[in-house]
């Protein structure tokens, strides 16, 4: 008899964006004359730019032949690649990484989820609230969570982060953590955290010997130069940090598929017996039994991204929708909503007003001026009483969502 992982049933129905979507349908039936604008779903909208474009051409071309084609690369990624991601993502914040340690992927996604297989199902994960939901979910079917209950799993930590802490999350005090989940950039809350702030967790890990798994997917959208890309610039993150990043967000590649994973040979966990073991040496034996590598043309266009061109135009395009992020901030703070985030991140964070509820003001923006927002409870507990907007849209249709919102009521 073959049977089921229970774990897997424990699973709540995430379908946050899927309810999205139900609401606004039923909403197209009942108003087939409202042209609805979505600030909703956190995918980008403009294209690949020609750097990209032009490199992905080269690298078909080249495989179109018997000299250049190439089948299996090395699951970790091919070199030209890696050393690009050194020499330009590290380098020059006085990082110094092994090429050994860069981990080439088919984006975050799935290393964010796939990580938390290299440690014991019974270690203490803590997340900050709200959250991406990939993180406890991952965790969930492997059996690390515990129950469900109230909208809170048994045996996860939550780390509230609101307007009354300014989205700082506290290092545990009452429980200890053994594996800690960060983002920042953060999704959704768009709030990012100072060098200051992360040392005090880079600080708390060394302490308790914790594991942080820090989410970067949103650090090319840092403006301000003080508040650190990676968490490698803070001393001792690369004996306690694993680092993930993706080109979706930061080059429009949500489409395209590749990212990459920064494992230091310095980051050790413990057996029973006191052991240390390598998570690099992990993590490579795991990607070489499940992972048959990213195909070369999407490694190609990552390259492309590093020259002095793909440089430029990927930050036209970053600039582009951080223009979008400025306009909703000035407009929707004009109108006294309080808006958080959008300076360092493609996502405004915004407290729904007079109290209402997540879902409740979804549904008032939708019925009263046909704009999608994404509920803010959908991402955690401590995200009722927000919403997100998304800085991802086209300007055309952000002025149009902007101006629809100051006029109503
Ligand atoms: C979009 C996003 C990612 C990137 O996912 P990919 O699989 O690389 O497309 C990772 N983490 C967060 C928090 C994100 O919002």
């Amino acid at each position: 008899m073959a049977l089921v992982n229970v774990h897997f049933l424990k699973l709540q129905k995430n379908y946050l964006f899927a309810d999205i979507a139900k609401k606004v349908k039923a909403f197209k039936v009942t108003h087939p004359n409202v042209d609805v604008i979505s600030l909703g779903i956190g995918d980008v909208t403009q294209p690949l730019c020609p750097a990209v474009v032009e490199a992905m051409h080269r690298a078909t071309d080249e495989m179109a032949t018997a000299e250049g084609f190439r089948g299996y690369g090395p699951e970790q990624g091919y070199d030209f690649l890696r050393e690009a991601i050194l020499k330009n993502d590290f380098l020059p914040r006085g990082i110094h990484l092994d090429i050994d340690e860069v981990f080439v992927n088919d984006g975050a996604k799935s290393d964010t989820g796939n990580f938390q297989e290299l440690l014991h199902w019974d270690n203490f994960i803590g997340v900050t609230d709200p959250i991406y939901p990939v993180y406890i979910d991952s965790n969930v079917m492997i059996g690390r969570c515990g129950t469900y209950e109230d909208g809170r799993w048994s045996s996860v930590v939550y780390m509230p982060c609101t307007a009354e802490n300014g989205f700082v999350p506290e290092v545990p005090k009452g429980h200890h953590v053994d594996v800690i989940y960060l983002c920042y950039p953060n999704n959704p809350t768009g709030t990012v955290l100072t060098k200051q702030e992360l040392r005090k967790w880079v600080n708390y890990a060394l302490k308790n010997d914790a594991l942080i798994l820090y989410d970067a997917a949103y650090q090319a959208y840092i403006q301000d130069d003080d508040i650190p890309r990676s968490i490698y610039e803070i001393r001792g993150a690369r004996k306690c940090a694993v680092e993930f990043r993706s080109y979706s967000k930061t080059a429009g590649f949500t489409g395209v598929r590749c990212g990459y994973t920064i494992v230091p040979k310095d980051v050790t966990v413990a057996t029973f017996e006191g052991e240390r073991i390598s998570l690099n040496q992990l993590w490579l034996r795991r990607q070489c039994t499940k992972f048959n590598g990213t195909s070369y043309i999407s490694q190609r266009a990552a390259e492309a991204i590093y020259t002095p061109e793909g440089k430029q135009q990927v930050k036209e395009t970053i600039d582009y929708y951080m223009r979008n992020a400025r306009l909703m901030l000035d407009t929707l703070r004009s109108m006294g909503y309080e808006c958080y985030g959008g300076e360092n991140a493609p996502y405004i964070w915004m407290k729904t007003p007079n109290g209402q509820g997540s879902w409740q003001f979804f549904e008032q923006l939708l019925y009263s001026v046909g704009v999608v927002c994404t509920p803010g409870v959908g991402f955690g507990p401590s995200g009722e009483g927000y919403v997100r907007f998304t800085a991802f849209g086209s300007r055309e249709r952000t002025e149009e969502a902007l101006e629809r919102i100051k006029n109503w009521k």
